[in-house]
């Protein structure tokens, strides 16, 4: 089968990085663990090959039936579904999950993670990810730094995220362009702050022209009146000039506080 680029196929042979997402991810009994992406099932054996409850795959690539559903025969708590994981209807996977472990394609990581952050609500809380070095980055970033984003911000209101393991491009065949990393992220309050979208509404309009400070990209934003948005800032004692990147994610949630209220 030939990797396409446009499927982000590049499939992990290092056995140690496997060893170590298996182990970072304290698998148990009750663990439903969903994967995106399983490929040719070198994470998957591994997953189902833990003490877990059960296993949701979702995969894009018709290619790869024949040797998913080969698996999925042997495998009684292993469940595979077919179509993009972008769109694919969460909410219909039973049993839930509470895990996502996922050598995830690059080209949709920022989609995906903020669709799957929504479902922290319905328990699913933990993942651990390998992604593209520089998403894995633009997740951690700072305040105050350019690799600062919306979804960073985002987890960082919602819970922790850390680079748990550098990995080199030579872990990977096809051998990709760029570096790696294998991200944690675990969710631990506001879990309900994807329930609408207000607040991404708020990061994406204040993030949208980066020159530009917040208060100019803002203007408009729910309609909220000038006058209004400034007395928002200064009530939250935010300087005018600040630009979104500079922003420490307290301060978003005061902005976002008084817009919603
Ligand atoms: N899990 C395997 C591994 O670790 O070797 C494969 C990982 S590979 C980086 C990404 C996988 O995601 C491929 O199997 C690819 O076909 C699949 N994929 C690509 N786009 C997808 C999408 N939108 N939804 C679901 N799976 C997708």
């Amino acid at each position: 089968m030939i990797a396409l680029k446009r499927f982000g196929q590049n499939f992990l042979v290092d056995k140690n990085i496997l060893s170590l997402i298996i182990s970072r991810a304290e698998l148990n009994s009750n663990d439903c663990v969903l994967e995106i992406g399983p490929g040719h099932g070198v994470l998957t054996r591994a997953l189902l090959a833990e003490k877990i409850y059960c296993l949701h795959a979702i995969e894009l690539d018709e290619r790869l039936r024949p040797e998913l559903e080969e698996l999925e025969k042997n495998e009684k708590n292993f469940n595979l579904h077919w179509g993009d994981a972008v769109k694919f209807d969460y909410n219909s996977l039973n049993p839930f999950p509470n895990k996502v472990i996922a050598n995830i394609p690059y080209n949709i990581t920022t989609p995906l993670i903020w669709n799957l952050l929504k479902f922290s609500s319905r328990g699913l809380k933990y993942f651990l990810f390998m992604l593209q070095k520089e998403a894995a980055l633009r997740i951690i970033a700072e305040p105050d730094t350019k690799e600062r984003y919306p979804l960073g911000v985002t987890i960082e209101a919602m819970g922790q995220a850390a680079i748990v393991k550098n990995v080199s491009k030579k872990c990977f065949r096809p051998i990709p362009d760029v570096d790696s990393a294998v991200v944690e992220i675990k969710i631990e309050k506001n879990f309900d702050l994807l329930n609408n979208s207000l607040w991404s509404g708020l990061l994406h309009k204040g993030f949208a022209h980066r020159r530009k400070t917040l208060i100019n990209n803002l203007k408009g934003f729910n309609n909220i009146s000038d006058i209004k948005l400034h007395e928002i800032f200064e009530s939250a004692d935010i300087n005018k000039n600040i630009r979104a990147e500079d922003l420490t994610c307290g301060q978003w949630q005061k902005i976002f506080f008084q817009v919603r209220d």
